[in-house]
């Protein structure tokens, strides 16, 4: 049995998530997302990596999808509309909602603004969703007889889960992205203590450690504040879902404490639809907006209006909402080129952005600068730079507390970055012993899964078990020399240690059996080790009168009286002609050469005992032997 993991994406790299599980020969594929750096074809997951990849629909059970980021959705489409895959997808209803707006969103960017060759159209996106199935959180979906799946939140955006798969005893959990820590519109990740082979995580922030984040909340308004103030404008490049909101609402709320005027804009009629949803969805937000739901829905926002494109240029201060996140093309990129050369504006940038995006080139850079777009086009950066340090992915932190509090037998790191994985692998291996593995694309990890037999006790190893072992101790008597005798209790404690034998016979289930019965299941006799001593009597002289024409029974008897004074408290047998306590067993030898004799001594009147014990008896044995040897014949009658 082995649980498969072909990384399709985001293998060692941010982007395009898809990773392929093979367990028990189901085959799940979890994302199907596009990457946004490029625009050749390592934009999309190489499918045709895919065992029988001819056809999708037979060689994948279903596809999950844990929340509507493009890098986890935006291939989707393509996939079903292009590539023929007609088979179940799975997500949560929030991301069913939520996704086609997403994709059209993307599509509209690159397609009508930057030209791009389209991969889908908006018809492929509809005939998309109407191929996914809904599912709640922790509802138990079963995608066939043997495949199990359930969703856990997992913060992060809106709709976002983690995606638990089970078939037969081996199950996995694939997190997607995920939120240890809630923020100000999600609660964290919620998970129950599962029983895991394989845990596939993100690890985007895999070695940073953030501090509070209202301290991060703070610069952030701080630096929006002070920029409309000196009558600067605003830019946040954001996707329409997800960080929109969540900035939206602490710009929000901060409008109102301030007093402030200045308007605030979204960028795409889009993205107050987006706002609508999260009205609607109120379920899947943090407590806090649940709790205050009743008195005010917390994405009803009061200083927030829809943008119109004559107002760019427009005098005055404002802060503006606009797609794509990362200034990756479309409006965000048109507005920024005309800011950027200002000194008094201001653009903010997520703390994550791709390589390839503009963002990712500001990050880096030091002010003034220039970005070359491209051959013709340059852009003179004069304007003020806010990286966001806040983040709906877990830190390293959470990673480690996640991975901790589940406990599988393996980790595979996903969506990261190369060295910053082999960090975190090394602190899962040495801090957890878990066997930790983050591939690159298109490799395959495969581990052994889980398999349980179930097995079988026998009456008497179960009767075994339950014999108690009691062990007796008294504290220690000079620490407690002055508590009263009260105090100085015996502790007593059950030791039970059961043992048996796993036995595994033909066409039948497993059973432990006990140590006696395991000879009795193999059909052989027991081998024990015997000892043997032919012992010696020396019988008193013919003249004496006593011991003249005594008979070999009336000395047993001797020796059985004699024995029977010794060891008072034993059993003991004097069958026909035969002595025995326990497995001590004595009767006269005639064998005129025994091999257990080792005497040689030519004495005229000896006769002898050959005795036989088992190792248990030993110390009992030489005892009688001893009593046999010195027996007192003169005094017997
Ligand atoms: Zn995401
Ligand atoms: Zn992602
Ligand atoms: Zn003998």
């Amino acid at each position: 049995m082995a649980i498969e993991c072909l990384v399709l994406g985001a293998g060692q790299e941010v982007g395009k998530s898809c990773v392929v599980v093979t367990i028990n020969g189901k085959r799940i594929m979890f994302d199907c997302g596009m990457h946004m750096g490029y625009k050749d074809k390592r934009q999309y997951p190489d499918f045709d990596l895919i065992p029988d990849s001819c056809d999708f629909t037979s060689s994948l059970s279903c596809i999950i999808i844990t929340h509507f980021h493009l890098d986890h959705i935006g291939a989707l489409p393509f996939f079903t509309q292009n590539r023929g895959y007609s088979g179940p997808i799975y997500m949560t209803y929030p991301t069913k909602a939520l996704a086609p707006i997403m994709l059209e969103d993307y599509r509209k960017v690159m397609v009508d603004r930057r030209g791009e060759k389209e991969r889908f159209s908006s018809e492929d996106i509809v005939e998309c969703m109407k191929k996914v199935t809904a599912v709640d959180l922790k509802q138990t979906v079963q995608v066939d007889k043997d495949l199990q799946i359930r969703a856990y939140y997992a913060g992060h955006v809106l709709g976002a889960a983690m995606f638990y798969a089970k078939v037969g005893d081996a199950a996995i959990l694939y997190t997607g992205d995920y939120n240890m820590t809630p923020d100000r519109h999600l609660g964290a990740a919620q998970i129950d203590r599962l029983q895991l082979d394989l845990v596939i995580t993100e690890s985007t922030y895999a070695t940073t450690y953030r501090d509070s984040k209202y301290v991060r909340e703070r610069e952030f308004l701080k630096a929006v504040h002070k920029c409309v103030e000196d009558e600067g404008k605003v830019l946040i490049p954001t996707f329409a879902l997800g960080r929109a909101q969540e900035l939206c609402m602490l710009l929000d709320d901060y409008w109102e404490r301030m007093n402030l005027k200045v308007p605030i804009y979204f960028s795409a009629g889009l993205t107050i639809q987006a706002n609508l949803y999260y009205k609607v969805l109120i379920n899947w937000t943090s407590q806090k907006v649940k709790d205050t739901y009743v008195t005010r829905n917390a994405f009803d926002f009061k200083n927030v209006c829809s943008f119109d494109r004559s107002l760019i240029n427009a005098p005055g201060p404002y802060v503006l909402f606009a797609t794509p996140g990362m200034i990756g093309g479309g409006f965000s990129l048109e507005v920024f080129r005309q800011w950027a050369p200002c000194e008094k504006n201001l653009v903010t940038l997520p703390g994550y952005c791709l390589a390839g995006t503009v963002g990712h080139k500001l990050m880096s850079a030091k002010r003034p600068t220039q970005i070359r777009l491209d051959e013709d086009v340059q852009i003179d950066v004069r304007c003020e730079i806010h990286q966001l340090s806040f983040s709906p992915h877990t830190d390293a932190k959470g990673i480690m507390d996640l991975v901790k509090f589940l406990s599988p037998k393996h980790v595979i790191l996903v969506h990261g970055e190369k060295p910053k994985m082999a960090m975190l692998k090394e602190r899962i291996e040495s801090e957890l012993a878990i066997q930790c593995y983050y591939p690159a694309n298109n490799e395959t990890v495969c581990i052994s899964s889980t398999h349980h037999v179930e097995a079988g006790a026998s009456d008497a190893f179960l009767q075994s078990c339950l014999c108690p072992n009691f062990k007796f101790s008294k504290p220690n008597s000079e620490r407690d020399s002055d508590l009263d005798d009260s105090n100085k209790r015996t502790i007593v404690c059950d030791d039970r240690v059961a043992q048996g034998i796993l036995t595994l016979e033909k066409n039948q289930n497993p059973k432990v059996v006990g140590q006696n019965e395991f000879m009795e299941v193999l059909g052989v006799e027991n081998h024990g080790v015997k000892f043997a001593h032919c012992c010696p009597i020396y019988l008193p002289d013919s003249e004496s009168r006593d011991a003249s024409g005594r008979s070999p029974s009336a000395l047993l008897r001797l020796i059985f009286e004699q024995l029977s004074r010794a060891f008072p408290g034993f059993d003991l047998h004097d069958c026909q002609e035969q002595i025995r306590i326990r497995s001590f067993v004595g009767s006269f030898c005639s064998k005129e050469k025994c091999l257990h004799r080792t005497d040689v001594s030519l004495h005229s009147r000896v006769t002898h005992l050959c005795c036989s014990w088992s190792l248990a008896d030993e110390e009992l044995a030489w005892k009688v032997l001893s009593i046999i040897k010195n027996l007192e014949l003169a005094n017997a009658s």
